[in-house]
């Protein structure tokens, strides 16, 4: 193990402008462990690559299994030590001194996650304060946890109920919200009274480290959050889920993952939360008002280049406003402008790496092939980095791969329906249900659809449900338990009760 991260930054990128650079230097490359931060045991690195450019522009530390055990080992010795009685207050201190300093750096963190998976600065930005706002609001919480004492109702004796923290959690978070998609779950956790060993995605883990550096400097303790870095994650991280140290896991990726995971838990009866993959339905009625649906359809689709759980993947549209509907968001979509993320005026970034390309094009040709129209964008930008024009599909048959498969891109399938319960029929049609987002000028009209939506959460007349004050989750595939609002610490607490005696 070695001392200050800063110093063993291992950064390899070469010529990036000085203010790029100085970012990335302060990012610490290797595990935190028990409070130290140290290379893996196998002396590996792991590339990180700017997507924008596909050059490497650092080296993260490449963890071994021994190396998450042992992580797992100080988070474990890290609760029974004292973390787990450790005051309320403190812990709401730690989380809001993390807060500030992030909100502090914000263009720094932004930059450095514009860098690292290349969503354009405003949008990273916009993360930062989103991926901040969870450290904020569980700093509130965490001297806020509470229980119940009540008569039994025979008299004669009380009832004692406790909520306690759950322990050793495992988290594993995906590449496309660096950062918050880390706090949303560290912050809960940190405030309930939990350690943890997180593990990012080894496509953009800077932004994770960064956070580990940013909680270290708010006091909080060795051992209460580690870090794991590394390129084979499923060898890495099987043996922490099956520890039976560990008592909660908490992932956030695909539903093909999830599932793979869920498996691994069942052996210790883990406690899990899982937040995957989405086929978010937008739908609009006759009596929407089309300007302001076209701006949510923009936020819902466009947001993080359409790489989000929550992207509206496909566009259900009343028979006679589908047209103009199409037609409109063609022309924003159409232009946008697209670049590197640190550009200026740049909206739309690339996608993460050549597979994720791939995919978005060989759905967007299958759409094509069985008779959709191409309204603007349908085909890759020539040149490096990994980048697709903006897409909108008019005329989109019911067999398309795009309106069942989850895109991952800048691409918006329009098909056209006749009718509210051929509306609900197709939105509810996918085995997904984490958002759908609904534009009408009718209250009963949204109440009832609203209700009769197979998701965890609605979009009404707006195009972004996230919230730190709310909870985040989904249905069906797409997920158990809930992120943000009350419902996100329960997932970090136990329940007791204590039946008493007093007479
Ligand atoms: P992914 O491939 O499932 O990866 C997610 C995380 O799991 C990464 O850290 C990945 O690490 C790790 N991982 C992969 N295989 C693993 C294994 N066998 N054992 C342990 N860990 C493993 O998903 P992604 O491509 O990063 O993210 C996109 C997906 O996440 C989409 O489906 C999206 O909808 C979903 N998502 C859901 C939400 C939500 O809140 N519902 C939010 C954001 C994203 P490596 O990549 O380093 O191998």
């Amino acid at each position: 193990m070695t001392g200050s991260p800063a110093s063993d930054a291992a950064h390899i990128s070469s010529a990036l402008p000085a203010g790029e650079q100085a970012v990335l230097d302060a990012v610490p490359t290797q595990l935190y462990i028990a409070g130290q931060w140290c290379d893996g045991a196998g002396g590996d690195t792991v590339a990180v690559d700017d997507p924008a450019t596909g050059e490497t522009i650092a080296e993260v530390a490449d963890a071994t299994p021994d190396d998450a055990l042992a992580a797992l080992g100080a988070a474990h010795d890290a609760w029974y030590g004292g973390w787990r009685d450790s005051p309320p207050r403190e812990r709401s201190d730690i989380l809001r001194r993390a807060y500030e300093a992030i909100v502090e750096r914000a263009d720094d963190l932004a930059l450095l996650m514009t860098l690292e998976m290349g969503k354009p600065l405003a949008e990273s930005k916009a993360e930062v304060t989103y991926g901040a706002s969870f450290l904020r609001w569980y700093a509130e919480e965490a001297v806020r946890l509470d229980g119940r004492f009540t008569m039994h109702e025979a008299g004669g004796g009380r009832l004692l109920t406790m909520k306690q923290p759950v322990g050793p959690c495992v988290f594993i978070t995906p590449w496309n919200f660096p950062l918050a998609m880390g706090t949303r779950k560290i912050g809960p956790a940190i405030a309930a009274g939990c350690t943890i060993v997180v593990k990012p995605a080894k496509l953009a883990p800077l932004s994770t480290l960064m956070l580990a550096k940013i909680l270290e400097q708010a006091g909080l303790p060795g051992g209460v959050l580690n870090v794991i870095t590394t390129r084979s994650s499923g060898s890495v991280m099987e043996p922490v889920i099956r520890d039976p140290r560990t008592r909660k896991l908490s992932f956030t990726g695909s539903t093909r993952v999830g599932r793979r995971l869920m498996a691994h838990a069942a052996d210790q009866i883990l406690r899990v939360s899982m937040e995957l993959g989405g086929n978010a339905p937008f739908v609009v009625f006759e009596d929407a008002d089309v300007d302001d649906a076209v701006h949510g359809a923009m936020v819902a689709k466009m947001r993080n280049v359409g790489e989000a759980c929550t992207a509206a993947n496909r566009f259900h549209v009343a028979q006679p406003i589908a047209a103009e509907f199409a037609d409109r968001l063609a022309e924003k979509m159409g232009a946008l402008k697209i670049g590197r993320g640190t550009d200026d005026g740049v909206e739309v970034g690339p996608l993460i790496d050549e597979d994720q390309l791939e995919k978005v094009a060989e759905l967007v040709d299958d759409a094509v092939a069985k008779g959709a129209r191409v309204l603007c964008g349908g085909e890759r930008v020539d040149g490096p980095g990994h980048f697709y024009k903006p897409t909108v599909l008019a005329d989109v048959p019911d067999d398309a791969r795009l309106l069942k498969e989850e895109i991952f891109g800048p691409v918006a399938p329009v098909a056209a329906f006749a009718s509210e319960d051929e509306a609900l029929a197709a939105a509810n049609d996918t085995e997904f249900g984490l958002v759908a987002y609904l534009y009408t000028a009718d209250v009963k009209r949204a109440l009832r659809v609203s209700e009769r939506i197979e998701t965890g959460m609605v979009g009404l007349n707006q195009g972004l449900v996230s919230n730190a004050g709310a909870p985040f989750g989904g249905i069906k595939h797409s997920g158990i338990g809930r992120e943000g609002g009350p419902e996100g610490i329960a997932e970090f607490l136990e329940t007791k009760y204590v039946a008493i005696a007093i007479d």
